[in-house]
């Protein structure tokens, strides 16, 4: 099971942190250097704190800043970087250093989407984190293999277990692509057990990870759990807050296993709640599920359940049990 928690994400803030401060160390120690090397520079650094201090001034009292003054800090910046170069200093030696140039090592750009190297950062820990990177490993959209399913028809069924498969692949790396986009549909695997529900929830669960989205894979029963321990305050324990938050916040939910067994009017509104109030925030959710249609429509009756139920893309399994769940 995946769990991932936020302290993953706020020990990788922290570690930005951390470089952010060690490279202003470093800055801080070669303007000391240069100012004994280059005492001019220690003057015109003088020069240009004073001016900064001015043009603040100025910004409170007039609501903008005097042209000349940007000016002669410009200056000023122009004749500190020719001493450096004539003193065969770099250019940018009192330049702030950073490892990532796009987010200045903050994780976020301008619109306040992750960079890149945030994702990268979160799919690594999660992998560490997390000990399906073996089951992964094994079960991803480049292992799935197309040839174990009948190209028989079963039952009154148009499509072959193969062919049906295929449509159900390409339906599931769609999700993956268009996984930012708001209009896009949840998913609902149903069918009996042993037909790569879960085979397939472990492809989109890898491939989201490895993108650096945040994955949350529990079954029904689990998530129960969760809730109950926190809702009851049988657990009060930081973790349980944090696993209760994580199921409405992780970018991806997949509800493995959700069954009759589970089924009273608490289990049907909380399970809705979550499902609702992800969909509400633009959170995408899977659900697998052994029941058919008919009977989740039979235990989830309500005509609210079946509006959320209308968000999501049915896809049935079919077929002889492979043996491999
Ligand atoms: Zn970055």
């Amino acid at each position: 099971m995946i769990i991932v928690s936020n302290n993953v994400y706020k020990k990788i803030m922290r570690e930005y942190e951390e470089t952010r401060f060690r490279n202003e160390k470093a800055l801080v120690n070669r303007i000391n250097n240069i100012h004994k090397a280059i005492p001019m520079i220690e003057t015109i650094d003088e020069n240009i704190r004073q001016l900064g201090i001015k043009m603040v001034l100025e910004t409170i009292q007039k609501g903008s800043v005097p042209k000349e003054m940007e000016m002669e800090i410009e200056e000023l910046e122009l004749a500190k970087t020719s001493l450096l170069i004539s003193n065969d200093f770099p250019s940018d030696y009192l330049e702030m250093e950073y490892e990532c140039y796009k987010c200045n090592d903050t994780g976020y750009l301008d619109n306040s989407s992750k960079c890149s190297c945030l994702k990268q950062k979160l799919a690594r820990e999660y992998y560490k984190m997390s000990n399906i990177e073996k089951v992964l490993e094994e079960q991803n959209f480049r292992t799935f293999n197309l040839d174990v399913f009948s190209d028989e028809p079963h039952e009154d069924e148009e499509l072959s277990p193969r062919e049906n498969m295929i449509e159900i692949l390409k339906e599931s790396k769609e999700f993956v692509i268009n996984f930012d986009k708001d209009d896009t549909f949840n998913l609902l695997f149903y069918g009996s057990t042993g037909l790569g529900k879960t085979f397939m929830c472990n492809c989109i669960a890898k491939e989201l990870l490895d993108r650096g989205y945040t994955v949350v894979y529990q079954t029904a029963y689990n998530i129960l759990n969760i809730l109950e321990k926190y809702k009851f305050r049988k657990d009060e324990s930081h973790i349980a807050k944090e696993r209760y938050d994580y199921i409405f916040e992780a970018d991806l939910l997949i509800i493995d296993d959700l069954g009759t067994e589970l089924s009273n009017s608490f289990t049907n509104a909380e399970i809705f709640n979550i499902v609702n109030s992800r969909s509400i925030s633009g959170k995408k959710t899977i659900i697998s599920t052994n029941l058919s249609i008919s009977e989740i429509s039979g235990t989830y009756t309500d005509r609210v359940f079946s509006r959320v139920l209308d968000k999501f893309i049915p896809l049935y399994f079919y077929g002889n049990d492979l043996r491999w769940e």
